[in-house]
């Protein structure tokens, strides 16, 4: 890491690692949830620096008090942390709105579920523009500012509109659409005239980079790539920039150290014996539409339904983690998949079985190692996504003996696994019960050599792995 020695890295995010809620009178920090906290968290630890974001509240807090109130969990995250305060009407228009209600869809090529508010817009720019003030007056010029997801496209931009002056460098967590579905989007310029203000443009995936490289070929004829591999430049006769991707991970070790603790191997011991020795399969997704969660129950209810010696054999946690309650649409999902579960379990229980055992609910790191090291499948049937880190937490959290994995080929952690996982279609319901029946019939021997696969892949491309080229990118190169 000699290469950043003096340079101190600001990690600039929609979100902080934390969230902050108030109990009565009191303010609690909670962990915050999700992949990118899981990815950028390991990274400034070891590396120090800072990260600043939205507090996640809608309560205004002073700012001596919140500064009072982030400072005990600066010391214990080993980097700074600083709010930033967002209004009702800012979260609404903002968050809810332009991130949410259009980038997230659209992103995720699902152009039909996105709201084209010009109204979101305005306030898209507008909260940019308040992070930009703040992260400018918290840095220096020398500092790195790695800026996180597509929440924050233009805070390059608005450094420049206020006069500020930064090396920044750009990160996009989720996928980058084919250029069919990104020309619908009403800002499309704009958005690609933003993220040419960044020096380094790093995607998850080779879909990805090529998506926009092709999008950028269509609104900038005269724009042509130079060089070849994981890092390439990009020229567009105005500006040159450098493009790459890299998929986020996660602290491989620390999952390895956290499934061997006494406590996790005594909780994963009693979720098997729970189990009466059928095989599991577990689901962990956070609620959203890009998951799949409704084709992934489907699919296990087809599974039952045609391979009839898998009943009262198989069984499915599916734990959902609470997101974006404030979005009608999630508000409708959570009741789909619910009358699911209720439908599948209706039909198929019998006195001494039920197929599928359903938590709405966030897990503690510990109960989710214990999961992942209890189960013998994971089950991810995602319909687009920009890794997913859940199926590398689990295999991380598997022995070579035992486990396997079944990953939805759309899914950016396919890319990478596909040597040990099973790659399914989620759309392809009879696919995906063939599949879960495989999985349950398939030889130990096999078995052990696609795991052993997935975790030798997995150690050496580890979330450290990706940070330090990430900032050799942003740096200098890879
Ligand atoms: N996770 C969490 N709380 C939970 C369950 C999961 O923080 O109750 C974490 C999980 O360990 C993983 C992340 O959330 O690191 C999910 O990341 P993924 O990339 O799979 O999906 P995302 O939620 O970012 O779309």
């Amino acid at each position: 890491m000699d290469k950043w020695v003096g340079k101190r890295v600001v990690v600039v995010s929609n979100r902080l690692p934390v969230v902050l809620r108030k109990n009565r009178e009191e303010w609690v920090v909670d962990p915050g949830a999700g992949g990118l906290v899981t990815a950028l968290s390991p990274v400034l630890r070891s590396q120090g620096g800072l990260w600043i974001g939205w507090t996640g509240c809608k309560e205004e807090i002073g700012s001596e008090k919140l500064r009072h109130i982030l400072e005990p969990v600066s010391r214990r995250s080993g980097f700074q942390i600083i709010g930033v305060q967002l209004e009702e009407l800012e979260i609404e228009g903002y968050y809810h709105g332009f991130s949410n209600s259009v980038l997230w869809p659209l992103f995720h090529d699902l152009e039909t579920k996105c709201s084209f508010s010009p109204h979101f817009w305005e306030l898209y720019l507008q909260v940019n523009h308040k992070f930009a003030k703040i992260v400018a007056e918290n840095t220096r010029p020398e500092d790195l500012i790695w800026v996180n997801d597509y929440q924050l496209i233009p805070l390059a931009e608005s450094f420049k509109k206020i006069g500020v002056k930064r090396q920044c460098a750009f990160f996009l967590h989720i996928p980058f659409p084919p250029p069919d579905v990104f020309m619908k989007l009403p800002w499309r310029v704009a958005i690609m005239e933003e993220l040419q203000q960044y020096t380094f443009l790093c995607f998850q995936t080779h879909r990805d980079r090529k998506n926009f490289i092709n999008s950028m070929k269509i609104l900038y004829p005269s724009s042509h790539i130079e060089g070849r591999g994981m890092l390439v430049s990009l020229n567009t006769g105005i500006h040159q920039m450098k493009i790459g991707n890299l998929p986020a991970s996660i602290d491989y070790k620390a999952f390895c150290d956290l499934s061997k603790r006494k406590k996790v191997v005594d909780r994963a011991l009693k979720v098997r014996q729970a189990a009466g020795g059928r095989h599991l399969f577990l689901g962990v997704d956070r609620l959203d539409y890009t998951k799949g969660v409704p084709e992934k129950l489907r699919a296990f209810s087809r599974a039952l339904e045609k391979y009839s010696t898998l009943q009262d054999k198989i069984m499915l946690l599916q734990v959902l983690v609470p997101s974006r309650e404030g979005i009608y649409e999630y508000r409708s999902l959570r009741e789909e998949i619910e009358e699911l579960v209720r439908v599948v379990n209706r039909r198929f229980s019998t006195d001494i079985w039920t197929p599928i055992t359903y938590q709405y609910t966030s897990v503690s790191q510990e109960e989710l190692a214990a999961l992942y090291h209890a189960t013998d499948t994971a089950l991810v049937t995602s319909l687009k996504d920009g890794m997913n880190l859940v199926c590398k937490e689990y295999c991380a959290c598997h022995s070579s003996n035992g486990g396997s994995l079944i990953l939805s080929e759309f899914a950016g952690a396919a890319c990478q696994m596909r040597k040990g996982a099973l790659l399914v279609n989620p759309y392809d319901v009879e696919g995906v019960a063939d599949t879960i029946h495989y999985a349950v019939i398939m030889s130990l021997c096999e078995r052990k050599s696609r795991m052993t696969i997935l975790k030798n892949n997995l150690r050496k491309h580890d979330v450290y792995w990706w940070g330090e080229k990430f900032l050799l990118g942003a740096l200098g190169d890879f």
